[in-house]
C-alpha cells in the first residue's frame, strides 16, 4: 500500500540567544495508513521537533531548514501558514501529554467539540452536535449529554484525556501524532485510553506517530520504532526486531532501563549513566560516545546509518563490523 506519509532528510533548527542550533537532523521515516511509528528516546532527543516539524508548529524560532513531507505527495514544507492551517486538525491531528493545553478553558466541551465540526467539517450546528455527543460515547465517557455542558476543569485527567481523543479524532484525520498522550495519567487509565487509540486506529485505519520514551507503550501500540538520541534516529526497525535484536548501544540501554515487572532479587533497574549532550556543543564524532560502554577510536568519526535487514538501520560502527565479520554485536552493557 502507499506511504501516507513520508518524511525524507528532514533537518530542523532552532534561533537561540547562543546561536542556531540542529534540533532534528537527516531524519526520514514512512507511514502507511493504518501504521503506527513509535519514536522514542529520552527528552531532549528530537522526538517532539520532529512531530511539530510535521504539524509546522515550530513558533517563531525554528525552521525547518532541509528535507521533504510529503503527506499524500503533497510536500508540507512548501504550504503557506493558510494551507496548513486546513492541515491541521482536518488532515492530522495532535494528542498532547496536557489535555488542558489542547482544550480551552473557558468554552464548554461541547462548544469546542461543535467549533471543530463546523469549522473543519461544515457541519449544520445541530448535526455537529449529535455528531459530538457520539464521538464523546465512542471514547468511552459516560453521561456524554452532560459532560458537553461542562468546562475541561471539571472533568479528571483521564476523561480530559479522552475529550482530547474524542476531538483529535472527531474530523477523521489521516494522521494522528499523539505526543506522551498517556505520561500524566495513572497505569489504569493509561492502560484503557491505550486500548481506545487502538481501537479507534484499527477502526479508522488511522495512521499514528506515537511520541513516547516508554517503551511498554511502544511494544503494546507500534508497528515500527524509530530511536533518537541528540537530534539523529540511532536506530530503526519493526517492533520484534526492536525488542528482540536491538544493535545501538543506547537503544540496548534503554531495554536494560525497562524495570521489570518479576524482579530477581539482585536484578535493579539499570539507567544509562550520563546526558544527551547539548545541542549547543556537539561532540565530533558518534553523539552517543560520552556514554558508550564501546567507544572507540573510530566513534570520533560520525557513523553512518547503516542497513542491516529489511527495515533495520543502526548508526553505530559495531555494525559496520557486524555487517564485514557477519558477527554479532555484543549484547552487554558493561
Ligand atoms: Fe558507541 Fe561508537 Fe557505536 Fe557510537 S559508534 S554507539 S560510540 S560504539
Ligand atoms: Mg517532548
Amino acid at each position: 500500500m502507499d506511504n501516507l506519509l513520508e518524511v525524507c532528510g528532514l533537518q530542523t533548527s532552532f534561533r537561540t540567544e547562543q546561536g542556531e542550533v540542529v534540533s532534528v537532523d537527516e531524519v526520514s521515516f514512512q507511514l502507511r495508513p493504518g501504521e503506527t511509528i513509535a519514536i522514542v528516546g529520552e527528552s531532549g532527543c528530537g522526538k517532539s521537533v520532529t512531530s511539530l516539524s510535521v504539524m509546522r508548529l515550530l513558533g517563531k524560532n525554528g525552521s525547518i531548514k532541509k528535507g521533504k513531507i510529503l503527506l499524500n505527495g503533497k510536500n508540507l514544507v512548501q504550504l503557506s501558514e493558510s494551507d496548513m492551517r486546513k492541515i491541521r486538525g482536518r488532515e492530522i491531528s495532535m494528542i498532547f501529554q496536557e489535555p488542558m493545553t489542547a482544550l480551552n478553558p473557558v468554552f464548554t466541551i461541547g462548544n469546542q467539540l461543535i467549533e471543530g465540526l463546523q469549522h473543519h467539517l461544515r457541519m449544520e450546528s445541530s448535526d455537529a452536535k449529535a455528531y459530538a455527543v457520539g464521538m464523546l460515547k465512542s471514547v468511552g465517557i459516560p453521561r456524554a449529554e452532560a459532560i458537553m455542558k461542562e468546562y475541561p476543569h471539571a472533568l479528571s485527567g483521564g476523561m480530559r484525556q479522552r475529550v482530547m481523543i474524542a476531538m483529535a479524532l472527531s474530523c477523521k484525520p489521516k494522521l494522528i501524532i499523539a505526543d506522551e498522550p498517556t505520561t500524566a495519567l495513572d497505569v489504569t487509565i493509561q492502560a484503557q485510553i491505550l486500548e481506545l487509540m487502538k481501537k479507534l486506529r484499527d477502526e479508522y485505519r488511522t495512521a499514528m506517530m506515537l511520541i513516547t520514551h516508554d517503551l511498554g507503550v511502544v511494544a503494546e501500540m507500534a508497528d515500527t520504532v524509530m530511536v533518537m538520541y541528540a537530534g539523529q534516529v540511532v536506530e530503526e526497525a519493526d517492533v520484534f526486531t526492536l525488542f528482540e535484536n536491538p544493535k545501538h548501544p543506547y537503544t540496548i540501554g534503554l531495554m536494560k532501563s525497562i524495570p521489570h515487572l518479576v524482579c530477581e532479587s539482585d536484578e535493579r533497574l539499570v539507567s544509562i549513566p550520563g546526558a544527551v549532550p547539548s545541542l549547543l556543543h556537539m561532540p565530533q564524532g558518534c553523539r552517543f560516545q560520552s556514554r558508550c560502554p564501546y567507544a572507540t577510536e573510530k566513534c570520533l568519526q560520525s557513523p553512518p546509518l547503516f542497513q542491516l535487514g529489511e527495515g533495520h538501520a543502526v548508526r553505530c560502527w559495531l555494525s559496520e563490523a557486524d555487517i564485514e565479520k557477519g558477527e554479532d554485536v555484543p549484547n552487554e552493557y558493561a
